[in-house]
Order: C-alpha cells, then sequence, then structure tokens
C-alpha cells in the first residue's frame, strides 16, 4: 500500500480565460513564477531571486485550483498536484517518503509546479495534535528539508493553497521557503459576471435571463456556488422539458433558490 500511487504529473488544460476576474492574484503569479524563468536574466540584474514558494489562503470554492492550474499551462510547466491529506499513511516512515518523492518527482520533471492543496493537513502547527514525533511532525520536517535543500530546488515553483492559514506551521512561511502569500478573496461583483458569462459561453441562454440582476443576488456566493448555480438550472430546465433548448430567467430563480451560499459572516471576518 502505498501513498505514492497518489503522486502523478498532470497536463492541465486550465486557461486564464477560463477563470473569472482575479486579476491581480493572476497577475501576481506570473510575475512570481512565469517572468523569472521566461527572462532569468533580468531578475539576476535586480539582484532579486524569485520566490520558492506560494500560498494561497481564502474561503473554498474560490478558483485557488484553477489558479495553479492556469499557471502551469499558461506558463508551459509540469504540474504535480498532492493533496495533503492523501500523502498521509499509517506505515510508519511511508508518508515522509511519500514527500520526498513528490520533490525527486518535480525535480526531475523541471521546470515545473508542485501544487500542495489542502497543505493545512500537511503543515499543522508543531505540537497541536499532541505528541512529539507524530506523523504530522515528521512530514513537516521532511517538508522544510525539501525547500531547504541540499539539492537546490531549481526551477520547480511551490504552489500551495488552504482554507486554513491559521494552521498552517510559521516554519512553513518562513523567508526563503513559502513566503508569498496572496489572498484569494470571494468573487466581488465583476468576478460573480465573468463567472457567469464563462458558464453561459457552453449554455443556451434565454433572453430573459438578467446578468446584472444575477451579479447582484450572488453576493457571497463562492466560484463554485455560481457554477452550481448554473448547473442547476440547466438540469431545471432538462425536467421541465428533456428537449428543452434554453436555459431562462424562471430556471436560474429555481437554481438560486436551491443554492445558497455557505461562507458564514463568521468565515469572512476571520480572513480578514
Ligand atoms: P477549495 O478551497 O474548496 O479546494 P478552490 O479555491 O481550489 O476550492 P476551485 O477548485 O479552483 O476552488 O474551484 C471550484 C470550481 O468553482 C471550479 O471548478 C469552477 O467551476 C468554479 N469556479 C470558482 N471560481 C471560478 C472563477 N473565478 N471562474 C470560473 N469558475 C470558477
Amino acid at each position: 500500500p502505498s501513498a505514492m500511487r497518489e503522486v502523478q504529473l498532470e497536463v492541465p488544460k486550465v486557461l486564464w480565460s477560463d477563470i473569472g476576474g482575479q486579476e491581480e492574484i493572476k497577475l501576481k503569479l506570473r510575475q512570481a513564477v512565469e517572468w523569472p524563468l521566461r527572462h532569468p536574466e533580468a531578475f539576476t540584474r535586480m539582484g532579486i531571486q524569485p520566490p520558492k514558494g506560494i500560498l494561497m489562503y481564502g474561503p473554498p470554492g474560490c478558483s485557488k485550483t484553477m489558479i495553479a492550474k492556469a499557471l502551469a499551462t499558461e506558463s508551459r510547466l509540469n504540474f504535480i498536484a498532492v493533496k495533503g491529506p492523501e500523502l498521509f499513511s499509517k506505515w510508519v516512515g511511508e508518508s515522509e517518503r511519500a514527500v520526498r518523492e513528490v520533490f525527486r518527482k518535480a525535480r526531475a520533471a523541471a521546470p515545473s509546479i508542485v501544487f500542495f492543496d489542502e497543505i493545512d493537513a500537511l503543515a499543522v502547527e508543531r505540537g497541536s495534535s499532541g505528541g512529539s514525533s507524530n506523523v504530522a511532525d515528521r512530514v513537516l520536517a521532511q517538508l522544510l528539508t525539501e525547500i531547504d535543500g541540499v539539492e537546490k530546488l531549481k526551477d520547480v515553483t511551490i504552489v500551495a493553497a488552504t482554507n486554513r492559514p491559521d494552521m498552517i506551521d510559521k516554519a512553513l512561511l518562513r523567508p526563503g521557503r513559502i513566503d508569498r502569500i496572496l489572498y484569494v478573496p470571494l468573487p466581488d461583483a465583476k468576478t460573480r459576471k465573468e463567472i457567469f458569462q464563462i458558464h453561459f459561453r457552453k449554455m443556451p441562454i434565454g433572453d430573459s435571463v438578467d446578468l446584472e440582476s444575477l451579479v447582484n443576488r450572488t453576493e457571497k456566493y463562492s466560484g463554485a456556488e455560481i457554477s452550481a448555480v448554473c448547473h442547476e438550472a440547466a438540469l431545471a430546465a432538462l425536467q421541465e422539458n428533456i428537449e428543452s433548448s434554453l436555459v431562462d430567467s424562471r430556471h436560474l430563480e429555481l437554481a438560486l433558490s436551491t443554492v445558497t451560499p455557505r461562507i458564514s459572516d463568521s468565515l469572512i471576518h476571520f480572513y480578514h
């Protein structure tokens, strides 16, 4: 039984144009990852080093995974995705070995991005789960060793995502490690509009649909929830008539009443 089976080289096909809004984050990531690869001499001339690692944090379903994939696709980087919890194994030593394996693959595939989703699961603050030699502590230690690497992490960028930045051990976020920290917020009005438009491009939409009103009524919806609204509306149209060729305002109305935002006000405050 091996956790390493989870480690796979992927070729994502997500484009920047598949992601509504979030322009500032897109730009910052391109500056951090794409520019140093494309123009290494410019960075040397300025005397600056590209970051080794970037952390995106924010509420669930707001495109962190899509952004990491688009960065890989558009910068033509190999992409290795790991979900934090999947790396854990009950076999002693297996989890650390899995972490080493991830980085070995990333170096072999350079230039590459290693994407750690739910990194909080891998890097919980030490001591917070009791005992000093538990698996979590050893995995974190291994992760730090890899990042500081004797074998220099050349052209490998770590991109990590979490909904719980407070859970991450501060050692991981020190300068020279994952030290670029970007907040990926709930979509604002402009972003929500673009997310609807992206989904509507793929479905037949009736004239009765009022985009502005949808935008105004989806405050506090995540991108994933807006996507669910579109999906539900299409199903409602089909349920009415399986030959149905249009999604109209009634279907969206129905979808808005079934898909409601899950984020609480306290969680919104938590990120600020
Ligand atoms: P989690 O924190 O739950 O892992 P995430 O922030 O990584 O979520 P994604 O998995 O990237 O979010 O997004 C979930 C889905 O929501 C996407 O597959 C997409 O359909 C939709 N979505 C979210 N944000 C956007 C956006 N800005 N533009 C287009 N689609 C979006």
